[in-house]
């Protein structure tokens, strides 16, 4: 069987792994860990860091075509394995969406096409940037220029002198300073686009972040209007194609109370909003993916069932505020109407880390709405 290669081995690249296979594909993983959710399931694991040459060579070896599933792999290895093999995403498209400086000044230089904007910001790079701030953009959150994931890397500010305090713990590296915003909800939008240039877009999600970290993805959005649906969706299909993309990409989008679109941050692979096509639409986000990089049409986006994912945090392992560790009760979660379960087979639970996620499809979004809301009663997560 033809080999497809994975730089990196969390959920995404299992999932992915799963689909490829699905479709006859073996699976190549590169993952510095011995010990990961795809190297699990995948024929061929390259133990070795992302940039070891030996190994970035095998993968090159043994794969018809390359993706990523790890945001912060080196761009430099993307473009290596890209002079060998076919690699998509682009090293150029992943360089971007690292680099929040680099992806701001995209999102500003794409805004004709794709009529949104990102927040008001500014780069923070010395005591003169910080002397220098518009009063406009405070309060406002410093974000880490690369490497920020789950609202790690963040830190939110008031004033100037907040600003000062929060770029020396940052250990004074280049930061970004953003404008906070007065958010009404939050959306994401899923697109694929070939090799050929043509591109899918998927339904709009909604999205619930706790503590930094995305809690459900509601699908259709309860408050998303067709009107801001369609502004996202030829926001995200402008971005890709002057981005000359080739793969699978999520936007994220804030909606103003105002209901102005703001473009957040886009992610160059899968996404956990688009957890829900793996049980909802004719095409899951990972199948599009083998798809994409295949260079084979792409599928349907079209999504059968309303759905609500949860993620499964491994604090559901804890009981109350306690140390101890227990499994979950899945057979309670499994009796609920429309559950999908979905454990990414990691065996040290712990706090904030992502283990799993649980989508209910159902014939109406209140009947999924429900199985929800038991399953966070089940899991002992507050409402
Ligand atoms: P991810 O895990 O999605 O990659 P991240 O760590 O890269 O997250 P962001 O998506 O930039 O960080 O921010 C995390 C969350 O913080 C957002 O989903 C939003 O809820 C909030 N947030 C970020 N920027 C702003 C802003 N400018 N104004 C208001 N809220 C914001
Ligand atoms: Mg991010
Ligand atoms: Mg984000």
């Amino acid at each position: 069987a033809a080999v497809l290669g994975v730089m990196g081995g969390g959920q995404l690249g299992r999932m992915f792994a799963h689909a490829a296979q699905a479709m006859g594909y073996q699976v190549a993983v590169l993952e510095p860990s011995r010990v990961s959710p795809a190297g699990q399931v995948a024929e061929h694991l390259i133990a070795t860091p992302y940039t070891d040459p030996d190994g970035l060579a095998e993968l090159a070896r043994q794969c018809v075509a390359i993706t990523t599933e790890f945001e912060n792999v080196p761009a430099d290895s993307m473009a290596w394995l890209g002079e060998r093999s076919f690699v998509a995403p682009s090293a150029s498209c992943v360089s971007i969406a690292q680099d929040r400086i680099a992806e701001k000044r995209f999102f500003v230089d794409c805004a004709p096409a794709s009529s949104v904007m990102p927040a008001p910001h500014k780069t923070i790079a010395s005591y003169a940037d910080i002397d220098a701030i518009d009063d406009a953009l405070l309060p406002g959150i410093l974000k880490t220029v690369r490497m920020g994931y789950d609202g790690k890397g963040q830190v939110r500010v008031r004033t100037r002198e907040d600003v000062r305090a929060a770029f020396d713990s940052m250990g004074g590296v280049a930061c970004l300073l953003e404008k906070m915003l007065p958010l009404a909800y939050e959306v994401s939008v899923l697109t694929a686009r070939g090799a050929d240039g043509q591109s899918v877009v998927y339904p709009i999600a909604e999205n619930v972040h706790r503590d930094g970290i995305l809690f459900t993805t509601t699908v259709p959005g309860p408050n998303v209007s067709a009107a801001c649906a369609k502004q996202a969706q030829d926001a995200a299909t402008a971005i890709v194609a002057q981005l000359g993309y080739v793969g699978v990409l999520c936007i994220e989008f804030f909606v103003l109370e105002d209901g102005t679109l703001v473009v957040n941050e886009m992610a160059p692979r899968p996404h956990n909003s688009g957890h829900y096509t793996i049980d909802a639409c004719v095409t899951s986000q990972f199948a599009q993916q083998v798809r994409a990089m295949a260079r084979l049409p792409l599928g349907e986006v079209r999504q059968h069932s309303p759905a609500v994912m949860l993620n499964i945090l491994g604090d559901a392992w804890f009981e109350g505020d306690g140390d101890t560790l227990r499994e979950p009760a899945w057979d309670r979660i499994l009796a609920l109407p429309g559950a999908n379960l979905h454990l990414y087979g990691k065996d040290d639970p712990r706090r904030g880390r992502k283990m799993g996620h649980v989508t209910f499809v159902a014939p109406t979004l209140d009947q999924a709405s429900a199985s929800l809301r038991a399953a966070c009663a089940i899991l002992g997560i507050p409402e």
